[in-house]
């Protein structure tokens, strides 16, 4: 069980009430948040939304305008940086390109005036850890962009902190390397058990490797949640609509609470809800409908089911899927993703064919923000 799903843990990390103002602008806005020993933590959120800015007052970079930060009980709001037990792994071209990986290792722990025979227990003891103890010798060049990755990783671990700080760490990765780093990262903090804080804007990257997700939006935080919570029982319209694709649907509800109905202008019938929030009749809903919980086909859904008419107005073939855009009456485009199972299907629907959609009241999730 782990202590992030345990309201009596007490977090290692915890920002009350902090804001940032840079003059007149607020980069961050009355941020609550507790992140626990053992995380892999994500700030994810679009450029701009102050997802930096938090991860730098956490670093002591920047010092918050209202609010404190504690870590592990201590209040370390007006710490400076190198005295906070955290440490910020800096991306892999920052490795000095004329030392060895070793030498790149030992460099901040000399700085601190560590005895010889620590840091070389030190160094070793980090490059086991990221399983980079044969390529001690090596210069950066001489290491495939992973590797580097790794050996920025270790230069961070030497110091022992309780916290790392990764901005955007695999940005400057190609798309199969960044993948291949994303998992082998979240490999690593699960061996090392030290508590991980990354900034993305990557929500791929963010589902991928982390154990909760803040989701920020214009300098606050939307949803803290765990990747499934996040995707499945997104909690405002801006958290639905900004991880993965969600068809909305605007109307409202008949009131009650658990399986409710809602009228939406664009549709003839009443879309039916199961588990809702408690709603006032009249009250002013969207029903979000993920892509991949729409069935399409040619023939008309089963009672029991939603349902919407349009024409196929696109499609996206991506091999394991194809992504269909239905145009509804109202003019409003809606996707609906199915499994490419069978090459060469009779049955493939093509542009201009008339479709229904046909999805599960249980399916449907209410948002009231
Ligand atoms: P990105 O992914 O583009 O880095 P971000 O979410 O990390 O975006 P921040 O870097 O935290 O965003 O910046 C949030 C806002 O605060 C931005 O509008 C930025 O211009 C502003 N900002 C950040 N640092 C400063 C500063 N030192 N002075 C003035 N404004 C700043």
């Amino acid at each position: 069980n782990a202590p992030w799903n345990d309201p009596q843990a007490v977090p290692l990390i915890r920002f009350e009430g902090i804001s940032k103002r840079f003059g007149d602008f607020t980069a961050v806005e009355h941020v609550d948040l507790a992140i626990h020993k053992g995380e892999f933590f994500s700030l994810l959120g679009a450029s701009g939304c102050g997802k930096t800015t938090l991860l730098r007052m956490l670093a002591g970079f920047e010092t918050p305008t209202t609010g404190r930060i504690l870590i592990d009980g201590q209040d370390v709001t007006a710490v400076p940086p190198y005295e906070r037990p955290v440490n910020m792994m800096f991306q892999s071209y920052a490795l000095f390109p004329h030392m060895s990986v070793a030498d790149n290792i030992a460099f901040g722990l000399k700085q601190d005036g560590l005895p010889k025979a620590v840091i070389r227990d030190k160094v070793a003891a980090s490059l086991d850890l990221v399983q980079m103890s044969r390529f001690s010798g090596r210069k950066p060049h001489q290491l495939s962009g992973g590797q580097r990755q790794r050996v920025a990783l270790a230069r961070c671990l030497a110091k022992e902190p309780k916290v790392v700080l990764l901005d955007e760490p695999l940005a400057a990765l190609d798309k199969k390397l960044r993948e291949a780093t994303q998992l082998e990262l979240v490999n690593i903090q699960d061996r090392v058990g030290i508590t991980f804080v990354m900034v993305t804007h990557d929500q791929g990257e963010a589902m991928t490797m982390s154990s909760r997700i803040g989701v920020m939006n214009a300098g606050r935080i939307e949803q803290v949640g765990s990747p499934v919570e996040i995707y499945e029982y997104p909690g405002t319209r801006f958290v639905a609509d900004f991880i993965g694709a969600a068809n909305m649907f605007e109307g409202t509800a008949k009131g009650g609470e658990g399986a409710v109905s809602v009228t939406c202008p664009e549709l003839e019938h009443d879309l039916a809800v199961q588990g809702a929030p408690k709603l006032a009749a009249g009250a002013a809903v969207t029903v979000m409908v993920r892509p991949e919980k729409m069935g399409i086909g040619r023939d008309k859904p089963q009672s029991g089911q939603n349902w919407a008419e349009g024409v196929v107005s696109d499609i996206a073939y991506l091999g394991d899927v194809s992504i269909y855009h239905v145009r509804l009456a109202s003019g409003r485009k809606v996707q609906a993703l199915r499994t490419n199972l069978h090459h060469g299907e009779d049955s493939r629907l093509t542009w201009d064919d008339p479709v229904f959609l046909a999805w599960h009241p249980a399916d449907s999730l209410v948002l009231t923000k």
